[in-house]
């Protein structure tokens, strides 16, 4: 890489609201993911820019389709990208060997779905669920039984610990799912709509354990939500849209202050929020003031009334 392109991309790196250079323990760079299928090609993901620090707690948004599955099971070391980078705590998602992905999935990501029913194994009680992933990587039988029993009291479901997953409500599930997830203690802990099918009061217990997950097991959690409840309680939510980050809203302590960010992609353009658009009456050509420190964007007017156009 030439010097200059080197301060180019350092430049627009510092202009991100969230990131640093290439030292967030997630980093998307332009992924892609195109799925193919007979005749129909589908872009789930178009170029899609994305820097998670380590220790955020941090929410995924979007409308249905907008491809936020598809790049969880990319992160989560299922699914591969078709062009793009992707790196997660230090590994290059596009080179990993067979062997390697096997021991990113056991050790370095864990992963809560939104099926119950998939995250938990029937016939296992909670401790013994728990206890399964600590096994794979041959954790010694009792220290196994000791973790496993304190994830359930720190995640608040140790009274679960014997019942079986038929025995436990959709939330107290999760909430054991969110055990497992973290059992080897995992660097990055994903949520594909995690209280997806559960009441508002479940929702925010299961809410609170990845919470837990984040502030006690240390794991940076990056949660795809529906829920506005979750979304409100995070410092940064992003919303993705037709397979693109588009706009971030950071909030101050206490939920406060939200402030909206939008994402400068790397030939400049940048998306504004549709209510922004629709309020400024923005449409085709727009006007741009260079300002000291700011640039103005102004409906062009003089386009509006111009009958011809
Ligand atoms: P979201 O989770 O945001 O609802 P997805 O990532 O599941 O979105 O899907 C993004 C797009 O990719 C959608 O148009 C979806 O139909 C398509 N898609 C997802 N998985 C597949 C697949 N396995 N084969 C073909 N198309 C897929
Ligand atoms: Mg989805």
């Amino acid at each position: 890489m030439s010097d200059l392109r080197r301060l180019e991309e350092r430049a627009r790196d510092a202009r991100r609201p969230h990131a640093g250079a290439d030292d967030g323990l997630v980093v998307c760079d332009n992924l892609v993911r195109v799925y193919r299928t007979d005749e129909v090609e589908v872009q789930a993901l178009q170029g899609l820019d994305l820097v998670v620090e380590e220790g955020e707690c941090m929410a995924l948004v979007g409308a249905s389709g907008s491809g936020k599955s598809t790049l969880l099971s990319i992160l989560s070391g299922l699914d591969l990208p078709t062009a793009g980078r992707a790196r997660v705590a230090g590994h290059d998602l596009l080179a990993l060997r067979r062997r390697e992905r096997l021991g990113y999935r056991r050790h370095t990501v864990g992963f809560v779905w939104q099926q119950t029913g998939r995250n938990l194994l029937p016939y296992l009680t909670a401790l013994e669920n728990v206890a399964l992933p600590m096994k794979y990587v041959r954790v010694p039988r009792r220290k196994r039984a000791a973790r496993a029993a304190e994830l359930l009291d720190v995640l608040g479901v140790a009274y679960c610990r014997d019942r079986r997953p038929a025995e436990l409500s959709g939330g107290e599930q999760q909430r054991v799912a969110v055990a497992v997830a973290t059992a080897n203690a995992p660097r990055v802990l994903l949520a594909d709509e995690p209280t997806g099918e559960l009441d508002t009061a479940s929702g925010e217990e299961v809410f609170a354990a990845l919470r837990r997950a984040n502030e006690e097991l240390g794991a940076t959690v990056l949660v795809v939500t529906h829920d506005p409840l979750v979304s409100e309680q995070v410092r940064r939510t992003v919303r993705i849209r037709d397979g693109r980050t588009s706009t971030e809203t950071l909030r101050g302590p206490g939920g406060g202050g939200a402030e909206e960010y939008t994402v400068l992609d790397r030939a400049g353009r940048l998306q504004l929020p549709r209510d922004h658009v629709e309020r400024y009456g923005l449409r085709g050509r727009v006007r741009l003031t260079a300002e000291p420190d700011h640039v103005g964007v102004w409906p062009d007017r003089a386009h509006d009334s111009d009958p011809s156009a």
